[in-house]
């Protein structure tokens, strides 16, 4: 099947099938057009499965399959919510053809970043031989991509399915899923967060023609290989930002704040190795970016010598913007840093980064 093909805004030349898909709002959030009780995030993916690594060797058992599990529990809900039983009803009893399936998800891997995917074999018929097949070349997370791949098919046919994931070579893997005696066995609940709507005051430059930020034009765009890149060359995903702090909540809930220190300290020396700045960022500039991502509004910024204070409403990964705060300081300032830093229920981030 050949990729659908995205259409680029003229003037910005971002993909507009963005437009469709998100709205960036003033409190620093982007959510769904269809849903904006559901964010979404910008986030960058090169250190996702290192950090999940470095999670395992300091003594986590099977942070793989935690992983997994989450993106998977997620994405079946989701399905489940999102597109109405009759129609999935529909693709089972075969009167819609299953390509409609197939194209949405291999466009919505374009569009966000997720690595170039192939369908390879697709059978859902409601039946016992119900299986399917994907094939991903450069996928930004093994185990985020395919446990949601996995979540997406059982939630069409909401029911539990097996799995085989096999490695083609260092870029490329595969995933069958298929129908199993084997009884249920979901592992996780999902504890669904709405996004309710607090009025900031970002302002985003937007282009005249699409509505979309401006400044989304600095990513770079590589669709025919569904990759999206940063003006510093990290690779970046369009994401639901619950999936992985679902993952890290859990992972403190197991093994206490060290993880997390741990997971904010990978990030940190991952931003400083890869992305170094001659210059510090005005405060208008981080609130911008900050906004740009979705990962919240930036209320307060002050940063000295001495050290640096921040408080960001709405945040959304919020050990990974703490980690690029604490990368932010050490990289104009030298040395070592120590970080301190609260989340409220309802996503406050409050951070204290002293030298
Ligand atoms: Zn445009």
């Amino acid at each position: 099947m050949s990729k659908p093909k995205s259409v680029l805004c003229p003037e910005c030349g971002i993909p507009l099938g963005l437009a469709e898909e998100c709205l960036w709002l003033n409190s620093g959030v982007i959510v769904l057009a269809h849903d904006r009780l559901r964010r979404q995030c910008f986030i960058e993916s090169e250190n996702l499965d290192p950090t999940f690594q470095l999670v395992s060797k300091m003594g986590v058992p099977d942070i793989e399959d935690l992983v997994l599990e989450a993106a998977r529990t997620r994405r079946a809900s989701r399905t489940r919510e999102r597109i109405p039983p009759e129609v999935r009803a529909m693709i089972r009893n075969m009167l819609l053809n299953p390509d409609v399936l197939v194209e949405a998800m291999v466009s919505d891997t374009q569009l966000r970043g997720f690595g170039d995917c192939e369908v390879l074999d697709l059978l859902l018929q409601g039946g016992e031989k119900d299986h399917a097949t994907i094939r991903v070349n450069h996928t930004y997370s093994k185990p985020l991509f395919f446990g949601a791949f996995a979540g997406l098919i059982e939630g069409f046919l909401d029911r539990r399915l097996a799995f085989t994931l096999r490695d083609i070579s260092p870029e490329t893997c595969e995933m069958s899923v298929f129908v199993t005696g084997l009884a249920d066995t979901c592992s996780m609940s999902f504890e669904e967060k709405e996004y309710c709507h607090r009025d900031g005051d970002i302002e985003l430059e937007r282009c005249g023609s699409c509505g979309l930020p401006s400044a989304l034009s600095r990513l770079q765009w590589q669709l025919d290989r569904s990759i999206i890149k940063d003006s510093f060359g990290l690779r970046m995903v369009l994401f639901d930002p619950q999936v992985l702090d679902l993952i890290f909540k859990e992972l403190e809930r197991r093994s206490g704040k060290t993880i997390s220190r741990a997971i904010i300290e990978a990030q940190c020396r991952f931003l400083l190795n890869s992305s170094k700045r001659e210059l510090g960022p005005s405060r208008r500039e981080i609130s911008d970016e900050l906004a740009l991502r979705g990962l919240g509004n930036l209320r307060e910024f002050e940063m000295d010598r001495q050290g640096l204070r921040v408080s960001v409403e709405n945040a959304a990964c919020h050990l990974n913007t703490a980690g690029a705060f604490k990368a932010l300081f050490e990289g104009l300032h030298g040395g070592d840093s120590r970080i301190e830093w609260d989340i409220s229920e309802n996503g406050d981030l409050e951070l204290d980064v002293r030298p």
